[in-house]
């Protein structure tokens, strides 16, 4: 009997044991798979996933959803394993699903702990060994096996340990290197960004439906639209989160030049902005500073662009002169705020950097110095933005590895 241990029982370790013990089961190969997990139980991470709904996958999955170093090496898996592929599997489970109008995959219960179940319960009926409560601290090839914790022998190991995000006591990086496969460096992804700027502070709690654009050394490098949320020294909402990629690796390089410009009406052109605001003074629909944005954006947000452009609420829109108009729309179209960072792992939903790429076969996943050595999910360097692509590439990347394992399997 083939031995195959898989270190990391969350998304990317279940799915892979579910989908080798089938698949050997189907071809009558004989495997018996033990899967290692730290913590009380399994998929823990998996029941905060998409704020307790699970976002599990996205229809509109392809490449350029990853970071850039990445996108070849994803392409086999992502192929072989698309989201249709991912739905079928989880039916397969017993798990059923609907979709929203971005693509964005939830299990029809809504409920997190249905995706769960659906894993942790096949991976029992289909016989894997779970032993949660045991942290593998150690990894040692000898005489073409993997040694776990000194004691315990297997012919295949699969590291599946995840990345740092909302972790602690992280040892992924550590059990890499002491199987000799390289490991880049990390930060924190999907993250609220920082700001020196007082702008938030008045706004905390406030969303407001913006285009964000990030500019690195003065140059806009990335843009997202949708809802941004304000606190104190803080931007956040999903929109600001997809942008925390590019900005870890830009600060992990050494940059500090880093800034957010805000359009907080991109629905109008500046200039037709320009001719709103006139006509509404013109017309004596508004007659007080403080009313003037009232009918484009959250009062509160007004009021703070109002400052921004030295502008008093309380006084009359008749005094206002075309030049402060002009400040008005550059400042509702293009507020620049400087951004200082990232807020850390504690608060991140992935990791981005993990083990180098180019170490291992994309089309199996296997380590290319180390054979029936595997890696898969978030701890590889691969990191997606939000709205299921990091859920979607655990899923595939465990199903190849399954799928290599298994043909590997006399
Ligand atoms: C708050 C939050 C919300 C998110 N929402 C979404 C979402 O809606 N959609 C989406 O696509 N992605 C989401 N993500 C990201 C997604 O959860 C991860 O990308 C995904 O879980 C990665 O799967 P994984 O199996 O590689 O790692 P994990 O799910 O992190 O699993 C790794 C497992 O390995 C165990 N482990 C680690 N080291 C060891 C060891 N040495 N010995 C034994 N066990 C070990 C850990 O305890 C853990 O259970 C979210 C993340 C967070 C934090």
């Amino acid at each position: 009997m083939r031995q195959m241990a898989i270190i990391g029982g969350g998304a990317a370790g279940l799915c892979c044991a579910c989908e080798a013990a089938h698949l050997a089961k189907k071809q009558k190969k004989a495997l018996q798979i033990t899967l290692f997990e730290a913590q009380n139980r399994v998929g823990k991470k998996l029941l905060v996933t998409g704020n307790g709904r699970c976002n599990l996958t996205n229809l509109q999955t392809n490449a350029e959803d990853y970071n850039e170093n990445a996108r070849d090496f994803i392409t086999p898996a992502l192929t072989r394993f698309p989201p249709q592929s991912t739905l079928a599997f989880f039916e397969r489970l017993g798990l059923f699903t609907h979709a929203d109008a971005a693509g964005r995959v939830y299990p029809l219960s809504n409920q997190a702990a249905g995706v769960l179940d659906a894993l942790r319960l096949e991976a029992a009926r289909l016989g894997v060994q779970v032993r949660t409560e045991t942290r593998v601290t150690a990894v040692k090839r000898q005489n073409g096996a993997f040694l776990l914790n000194g004691k315990e022998r297997f012919d295949v190991l699969v590291l599946a340990c995840g990345g740092k995000a909302a972790v602690k006591d992280y040892n992924g990086d550590a059990l890499l290197r002491a199987l000799g496969v390289p490991f880049t460096a990390t930060a924190p992804s999907l993250v609220k960004l920082t700001t020196t700027s007082d702008f938030p502070k008045a706004l905390k709690g406030v969303r407001a439906v913006a285009t964000l654009r990030l500019l690195l050394c003065g140059k806009a490098v990335a843009e997202e639209a949708g809802e941004l949320q304000f606190s104190e020294g803080v931007l956040s909402g999903i929109c600001a989160m997809n942008l925390s990629a590019k900005l870890g690796r830009f600060f992990a390089k050494g940059g500090t030049d880093a800034a957010v410009q805000i359009d907080f009406v991109p629905s109008m052109t500046s200039e037709a902005l320009l001719q709103t605001l006139r006509q509404l003074c013109a017309s004596g629909q508004r007659t007080l500073n403080e009313h003037l944005l009232s009918g484009l954006l959250p009062k509160q947000v007004g009021l703070a662009l109002l400052k921004q452009a030295n502008l008093s609420p309380a006084k009359p829109t008749a005094s206002l002169s075309g030049e402060n108009l002009e400040a008005l729309v550059r400042v509702c179209k293009a507020l620049r705020l400087p951004v200082s960072g990232t807020k850390g792992y504690a608060d991140a939903q992935v990791m981005l950097g993990g083990a180098r790429l180019d170490a291992f076969f994309p089309q199996t996943l296997e380590a290319k110095a180390v054979p029936q050595l595997y890696c898969i999910g978030e701890l590889l360097d691969v990191d997606g933005l939000c709205g299921g692509f990091n859920l979607q590439w655990a899923f595939a990347s465990a199903r190849l590895c399954a799928a290599a394992v298994v043909e590997g399997t006399p």
